[in-house]
């Protein structure tokens, strides 16, 4: 099953459902082989996107190449794409292998040649025992797998995934995720995978593609986003952080004031309002030096590894901090004054849109 992963060029491509704009001059380019994420809340226009490049509700106005071809008003059966959605939309009357052989009865192959491909695929995702089953015979996360298998039952060059585990809970998830990369990298095709799930994105993608009201906010990998969020919104979305308002000094320098420190030296881009810093940014220090918080201890959760606390500043905000175990974080006590050391480096400032 070696195929060799499209292309994809979405340019200024927008989709009106009535008055709804969906899509607004959505542009963005998919290597060969690349897993691209599309991340973004409910209604941000995930669906969308895949459905107008799957052909099952064609763009408004643009243009959408696959491997340099206009496909854009193109027939879905005409695309050699795969798609998986969220509710799994298998046949109920048709057994599993009849289910993973339908796009190939639906592309009139004969039926030795379906068997052969559809066992394949169904070995693939490691359900071959499973062949004569019955869709409600399955747990969810099998019939997930059923859907997969019949997605890349073709070799699609290029399989779209919408949302394909949020039906699914946390443990199976994760096993789902590793088990998808592992098909990627069997069949050698590009993935676009959607998602509202900021940690399954940063976990699967080569590249995440941030969407808000139909529009990209910022493409890139996942430690681009993580590390240089391009403004507020995309700080805030993917992973947890500390935002907090700056002001300049008159030394040229910047002050933090819900933290009550100063900064001399930092330097901010002139539109920078806020700074983003992530709660495992902090340091506990024994002594205010350098530039430390001074915090009062309110909740800890614990997670294993780390713990996960909220303190409270003297001005009265709440900021979220995290120690690991080994740092001595099992002797600490709600009400518990404590100082907390940033290094000015690890400071991400961001423009408040
Ligand atoms: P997501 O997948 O990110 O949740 P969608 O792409 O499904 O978002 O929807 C984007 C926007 O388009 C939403 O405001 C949604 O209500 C609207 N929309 C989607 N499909 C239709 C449709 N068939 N008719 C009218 N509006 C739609
Ligand atoms: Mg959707």
């Amino acid at each position: 099953m070696m195929t060799k992963g499209a292309r994809v060029r979405f340019q200024s491509v927008c989709k009106n459902y009535g008055d709804v704009q969906a899509l607004r001059d959505f542009s963005l380019d998919i290597g060969a082989g690349e897993f691209l994420t599309i991340l973004g809340s409910s209604g941000s226009g995930k669906s969308t996107v895949l459905n107008a490049l799957a052909g099952f509700s064609p763009a408004s106005s643009g243009e959408i190449y696959v491997n340099d071809q206009p496909i854009t008003y193109a027939p879905p059966e005409k695309r050699n794409i795969g798609m998986v959605f969220q509710n799994y939309s298998l046949f109920p009357h048709m057994n599993v292998l009849e289910n993973v052989s339908f796009p190939l009865t639906m592309r009139k192959m004969d039926k030795l040649q379906r068997e052969k491909l559809a066992r394949k695929a169904l070995d693939i995702v490691r359900l071959g025992d499973f062949a004569a089953r019955k869709p409600k015979e399955l747990s969810g996360g099998q019939q997930q797998r059923v859907a997969i298998a019949r997605a890349i039952v073709f070799s699609p060059s290029l399989l779209l995934m919408d949302e394909p585990l949020g039906a699914l809970d946390l443990k199976l998830r994760e096993a789902l995720q590793f088990e998808i990369k592992e098909i990627q990298h069997e069949l050698n095709c590009t993935v676009i995978y959607v998602t509202h799930d900021q940690r399954e994105a940063l976990a699967m993608s080569n590249r995440i593609a941030v969407l808000r009201a139909g529009q990209i906010e910022q493409v890139g990998t996942p430690a681009d986003i993580y590390d240089k969020p391009c403004n507020r919104f995309v700080a805030d979305f993917i992973g947890n952080t500390n935002l907090l308002a700056i002001e300049p000094t008159v030394g040229g320098g910047i002050r933090i004031p819900e933290l009550g420190v100063e900064l001399p030296g930092a330097t901010t881009t002139p539109a920078a309002s806020f700074v983003s810093i992530r709660p495992e940014r902090f340091s506990r220090v024994p002594q205010p030096t350098g530039v430390a918080v001074q915090v009062v201890l309110q909740e800890m959760i614990f997670l294993g590894d780390v713990v996960e606390c909220s303190a409270a500043t003297v001005s009265g905000r709440i900021i979220h901090f995290k120690e690991s175990r080994l740092a001595g974080a099992d002797r600490l006590e709600r009400g518990q004054t404590l100082y907390l050391s940033i290094n000015p480096d690890d400071l991400v400032f961001v423009k408040d849109a």
